[in-house]
């Protein structure tokens, strides 16, 4: 009886052993925070990523279009900022996206965060929503700044599946026409050179210091996005590869 007692202690003890180490091998969801100035083609890279990994890509510029697009009051609010290269609030911004984040089950998959965040008090509160539960990156795209204005100026999206396109570097087969649907592309309202320039001085100003945060968090990666799609995404993937190892 006794050793039957032993045997069956025995054997819980290693089933709750297994179990426990299982657990802490068990890959953690990957959060990756796309960095870089506008018209380092964060957007691009990103479903380029998003695509390959297998996890959503979630851009609040683009939420937020949507908001204006659907008239809401963050839309309203969020539009007029926006024309002029400024921030939307912070909490404003949390907000929407966290909510945005749960209602789609992104929680469990981990996903792809492009601007986002902008600010130290958005980096802190990413950091304590995520905890110790996600494998986080920050992957900081560099451009030299004379290209940003060509590639900002020139860019182009389609009005009805969102794909872009560069009046140089990426044109469309038929001149503003989607490839992909044949819908009329845009020239997004803040995409002019002075807007741009706000945007740039914002950009110095708000989101550059995050570089140095993650640095200090040890997990800045800096990627050369000068080059075409497929060699910066190699870049992306590389350094994805190197982190998972380390
Ligand atoms: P880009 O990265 O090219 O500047 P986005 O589409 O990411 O463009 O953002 C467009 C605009 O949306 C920003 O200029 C800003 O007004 C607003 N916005 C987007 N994300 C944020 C954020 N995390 N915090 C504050 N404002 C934001
Ligand atoms: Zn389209």
């Amino acid at each position: 009886m006794k050793n039957i007692l032993l045997l069956v202690g025995l054997v819980v003890f290693v089933l709750i052993g297994l179990t426990t180490y299982r657990n802490s091998k068990k890959e953690k969801p990957l959060v990756v925070i796309m960095m870089g100035a506008p018209g380092a083609e964060k957007d691009t890279h990103s479903s380029e990523l998003s695509k390959t990994l297998n996890i959503p890509h979630i851009s609040t510029g683009d939420l937020f279009r949507e908001n204006i697009k659907n008239e809401t009051e963050l839309g309203k609010t969020a539009k007029e900022l926006m024309d002029k290269g400024q921030l939307v609030p912070d909490s404003l911004v949390v907000e929407m996206l966290f909510n945005h984040i749960h209602d789609k089950g992104y929680d469990l998959t981990g996903y792809i965060l492009d601007g986002f965040p902008r600010t130290l008090i958005q980096a802190k509160a990413l950091d304590q929503r995520l905890g110790k539960d996600y494998n986080k990156i920050a992957l900081n795209l560099n451009i030299d700044e004379e290209k940003l204005i060509e590639r900002i100026t020139g860019s182009l999206i389609c009005t009805s599946c969102q794909t872009p396109f560069h009046k140089i570097n990426l044109p469309p087969k038929v001149e503003n026409k989607c490839d992909k649907c044949q819908s009329n592309l845009y020239q997004r309202d803040d995409d002019t050179k002075e807007v741009l320039m706000s945007r740039l001085e914002v950009y110095n100003k708000d989101t550059k210091p995050l570089i140095d945060y993650y640095q200090k968090s040890n997990i800045l990666k800096d990627i050369d996005s000068n080059g075409s799609k497929e060699i910066v995404l190699e870049n992306l993937l590389k350094n994805l590869e190197k982190n998972k190892k380390s």
